[in-house]
């Protein structure tokens, strides 16, 4: 009912102003025909003055009703676009939180796989302190290879949950 409400206030401008010219012109008829039913006995002036009033209803009436809906109509318009740049953020924004997480996935997915490489290069020594984040928390860790290899379970100390270390060995 009040869906696509701009819409629906630019018919209603429509259909005001088309009303204003129709009863501006039915107006202006009953005024030729007042002015064509004016006695010639009486006074010339108002037969005219009927004249004048018919044709000023039937030219500017329709002029100003036309006018008058500009206001409405483009109220309605204005809605109307507002209603479209509110959509349009409304999906960009959508678009660009989607990026930011896949790009948040792929940088996880990365610093994982370079952990994964330290660990299990026999190359890197075993007291060499090895930077890990809590899968849990996010925080920031660090841990000797050692302690990685050889502890199955760590305790995040930020968050007190226990994650395994084969999520970053495998
Ligand atoms: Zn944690």
């Amino acid at each position: 009912m009040f869906d696509n409400i701009g819409n629906k206030i630019k018919i209603l401008a429509k259909v005001l102003c088309w009303i204003g010219i129709v009863l501006c012109v039915i107006v202006a008829m009953v005024m030729f025909v007042l002015s064509s039913q004016t006695d010639s006995l009486q006074m010339d002036s108002v037969k005219s003055k009927f004249l004048w009033c018919g044709f000023a209803f039937l030219i500017l009436g329709p002029l100003f009703s036309w006018i008058g809906s500009f206001v409405l109509y483009g109220f309605g318009e204005l809605i109307n676009n507002s209603a479209i740049i509110a959509q349009q953020s409304n999906r960009s924004n959508q678009i660009y939180n989607k990026k930011m997480e896949e790009q948040h996935k792929k940088e996880k997915e990365q610093r994982k796989e370079n952990i994964r490489g330290q660990i299990l290069d026999d190359n890197v020594s075993e007291d060499c302190y090895i930077d890990i984040q809590c899968p849990h928390c996010d925080a920031d860790l660090s841990y000797t290879r050692y302690e990685l290899l050889q502890n199955e379970f760590i305790v995040c100390p930020n968050c007190d949950e226990q994650f395994s270390t084969s999520f970053f060995k495998e």
